[in-house]
């Protein structure tokens, strides 16, 4: 739908939610919190949450008054509107996003099903939670918060339960993803503390939705086996010739053909693509992208006490304690010549973009969404509309300036900030990387300037410190993306000296990101300007093997100021396109995934939830594995029948073997099914009680799924890795992966069967005085 149309559309809905506001007004606060089981009467008798919206909206609204004292804006009630049909918010920060989140949520949470809220950073979820939540307790919802930015304390299963079973839930990403793995991991019913998905609003939802959406969340389990393939494979890396037997484009690298022809020469084998190779050939890869795809103090860097530690592109934090997943961590750590750390099994990943799309409504909000409208409704399906501001925007961006380097462009937007402190109107210097605010830190100590760089390791201070920017004399130098999500108000006396001065510096890898730092001034209708300063050494513009810019950039060669934009605006483009892509990509790998996940946790869940497997089915699965043996076996002696029994069967013979014929394939198959069937009855026995025995097959069966599966995901997260190495014109990637997921898949569903019937069938069993059944499997 046209944006026009879509917002005179939410028009409409407020001015009916308006004409309910006289009446709500009236009613006195008994009556007003009695509309809430008035509401969860009509939407139990048929009316949806889009029927009663109006009437809902405008008695949050009152309540918000009553209780919060404030009293939601048109443009925020639009913006809930919009939120509570599906659609994406954009509105600017200030705008008060967070009262106006109180509208859907009280709405959504009234049918029942979980209805979350998802904010980037523990402190907000915390925050939000605390500010909004007697809002809904006066209206006689329960609210939540299932994340704690206190280390020191941890929630059980038992508190999570509790909490997400409260009608609104704030949380952040992170731990909903955790959350939503680690409840699919336990294994009984009791353990589990979630519930089914009903409805989420994103906050930041550009930057959780798309900018995070690459990093899969992976919960590690037992140490693998380690592999002295790491050391190899590092020193063949350094014998490669790039173009020659490696390419690489921006930062993906890849294996030509010549050089997996060199490798084979070098490793003495004959296929590098076959199977038996194929851990050599997986180390191979993450050798190349750790030389390749990652750069000293820009990705990574290496610690005091020699550890591989990775950087937060967007904030330059130190990633303490995050690893990079199948092996490439490890492979790093050889690059550095550091002690190669225990790579572990990976048990359970998702990313976010499956993670939110098992929600069956969503919707999010944020200040930069607009500009990512096409990809949003291309993956979430949903429309993105823009919020008018509920004062006009005042702020004037100024225009770029751009430079032939860094040394001028540093120095120019010095320049400019010391002539805005000097009449006492802040200063907020937003750069690209922390190595930029850095230097820019290091310019104003020169100057004798006092200032707040935000490179505190904490979202608690830095949203402290952004808080503070707008206050008078005062400068702040951060990264965009740093206390994102926090409003700076301006101090007594600013508006009149203009407002928050933002300058930028480098051109930024979105437009996003440069709304982001913009929209810092400006809030709510107030004063204040943004000017950015780029040059030809930006981030995003590769100069690197340009002589005529490398020419530019030493001051051998002039160019003028039109096109040193058109290069820079360029460069940004780009960037951004290849964002888009390599998302969409990310996006391909991780369908196969999903699909699994979902098939796999379908068949946990019934089982968890007291499915049964009948008899009958057993006995199937059972004669499918043994006409599979019997069918693969060329020439069965007693010895390999009786090998096969005591392995799968049963620990007991009878002599029926003696006088088998080995050469007739259904008498074997036969006599097979029949031990299988004694031994069923044995173990029947043994559980004493039909119960015991259902209970027994579940567990036995939720076991040997859970052991399978745990050895796809890492096979499948190790297999994402291995063939990224693989890209090349010829090679489909994702199709290539999709082909050997499938195929693992399929390979998973034969272990499962076997291993299923195994365990039933050779577990050892026995029930106690107070009739407990213990297993011990085999
Ligand atoms: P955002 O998340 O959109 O950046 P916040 O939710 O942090 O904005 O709100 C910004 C400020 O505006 C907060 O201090 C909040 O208390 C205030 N505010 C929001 N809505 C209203 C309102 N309707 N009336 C009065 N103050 C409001």
């Amino acid at each position: 739908m046209k944006e026009k149309k879509l917002l005179k559309k939410l028009y409409k809905y407020l001015e009916i939610v308006r004409s309910y506001q006289a009446y709500c007004e009236n009613l006195s606060d008994d009556e007003l919190k009695a509309k809430t089981d008035d509401f969860r009467k009509r939407l139990s008798s048929g009316e949806t949450t889009d029927d009663i919206m109006p009437e809902a909206y405008a008695v949050i609204c009152e309540a918000d008054k009553r209780v919060l004292g404030m009293f939601p804006y048109d443009e925020q009630v639009l913006g809930a509107i919009a939120l509570s049909l599906g659609y994406f918010a954009e509105m600017n920060t200030g705008e008060g996003k967070t009262l106006m989140a109180t509208l859907p949520l009280y709405l959504n949470g009234l049918t029942g099903k979980s209805t979350i809220l998802v904010t980037t950073n523990e402190y907000l979820a915390e925050r939000d939670a605390e500010e909004m939540g007697p809002v809904y307790e006066f209206m006689g919802l329960s609210v939540g918060c299932a994340v704690t930015s206190n280390p020191d304390i941890k929630l059980e299963n038992d508190d999570k339960r509790i909490i997400y079973n409260k009608d609104i839930v704030y949380t952040t990403n992170s731990n909903l993803g955790f959350d939503y793995l680690f409840n699919n991991l336990v294994k009984s019913k009791d353990d589990r503390f979630m519930r089914d998905f009903g409805y989420a609003i994103v906050d930041e939802a550009d930057e959780v939705l798309l900018d995070s959406c690459q990093m899969p969340l992976v919960i590690s389990g037992s140490p693998r086996v380690q592999s002295n393939l790491y050391r190899t494979c590092d020193f063949f890396i350094t014998t490669l010739e790039e173009d020659k037997d490696y390419e690489t484009e921006d930062k993906a690298a890849w294996f030509t053909e010549e050089g997996m022809e060199y490798a084979e020469k070098y490793f003495d084998i004959d296929n590098i693509y076959d199977k038996d190779n194929y851990e050599l050939y997986r180390h191979i890869v993450l050798a190349l992208r750790a030389h390749k795809s990652f750069v000293y103090g820009e990705d990574y860097v290496k610690t005091d006490d020699d550890e591989v530690v990775l950087l937060d592109k967007s904030t330059g934090r130190k990633m303490k304690g995050v690893k990079i997943g199948g092996g490439l961590h490890q492979a790093l750590e050889e690059r550095e010549k550091v002690k190669v750390s225990q790579e572990t099994r990976s048990i359970a990943s998702i990313t976010y973009q499956n993670l939110f799309l098992m929600f069956p409504k969503l919707s999010g909000m944020s200040g930069t969404i607009v500009n990512a409208a096409d990809e949003i409704l291309d993956i979430y399906g949903a429309e993105v509309v823009r919020i008018p501001t509920h004062k006009g925007i005042q702020r004037v961006d100024r225009r770029d300036r751009f430079f032939p380097d860094s040394e001028k462009q540093f120095r120019a937007a010095i320049d400019l900030a010391l002539e805005v402190h000097a009449t006492g109107q802040p200063v907020l210097i937003v750069c690209n990387t922390i190595a930029d605010t850095e230097i820019i830190a290091r310019m104003l100590i020169m100057e004798g300037i006092p200032h707040s760089v935000l490179n505190a390791n904490n979202a608690y201070w830095e949203a402290q410190i952004v808080k503070e920017a707008g206050q008078l004399g005062t400068v702040t130098v951060a990264t965009s993306m740093a206390g994102r999500g926090t409003d700076i108000k301006l101090g007594p006396g600013v508006k009149e000296l203009g407002g928050l001065a933002v300058i930028g510096i480098g051109r930024m890898d979105s437009i996003r990101a440069e709304r982001q730092a913009r929209g810092r001034s400006g809030r709510q209708g107030d004063p204040g300007f943004s000017q950015f300063f780029l040059s030809l050494e930006d981030d995003v513009v590769s100069a690197e093997g340009s002589k005529t810019l490398e020419k530019v950039i030493d001051g051998k060669k002039k160019m003028p100021e039109w096109k040193l934009k058109k290069i820079i605006n360029k460069s940004q483009k780009v960037n951004e396109e290849n964002g888009t892509a390599s998302r969409k990509s990310a996006f391909e790998f991780d369908i196969v995934m999903q699909l699994q996940r979902k098939l796999i946790y379908e068949i946990r869940n019934d089982l968890l939830d007291g499915g049964t497997i009948e008899l009958d089915r057993i006995r199937e699965i059972s004669k499918s594995n043994i006409k599979k043996f019997v069918n693969e076996a060329v020439d069965i002696s007693k010895g390999d029948l009786s090998r096969y029994i005591l392995d799968n069967i049963s620990y007991t013979f009878d002599d029926k073997l003696e006088s088998l014929n080995l050469d007739d394939k259904d008498d074997i198959c036969d006599y097979l099914m029949y031990c299988v069937r004694t031994s069923i009855e044995e173990q029947k026995e043994r559980t004493q009680t039909p119960n015991h025995f259902e209970n027994f097959v579940r567990v036995a069966t939720l076991t040997a799924i859970d052991d399978a599966w745990v050895e796809e995901v890492d096979y499948l997260q190790q297999l994402k890795g291995a063939v990224s190495g693989r890209a090349s014109a010829q090679r489909n990637v994702a199709q290539e992966y999709q082909r050997e997921a499938l195929e693992s898949f399929q390979k998973m569903e034969e272990k499962i069967k076997h291993d299923m019937i195994r365990n039933i069938l050779l577990s050892e069993l026995s029930v106690d005085k107070e009739d407990n059944l213990h297993i011990v499997f085999p």
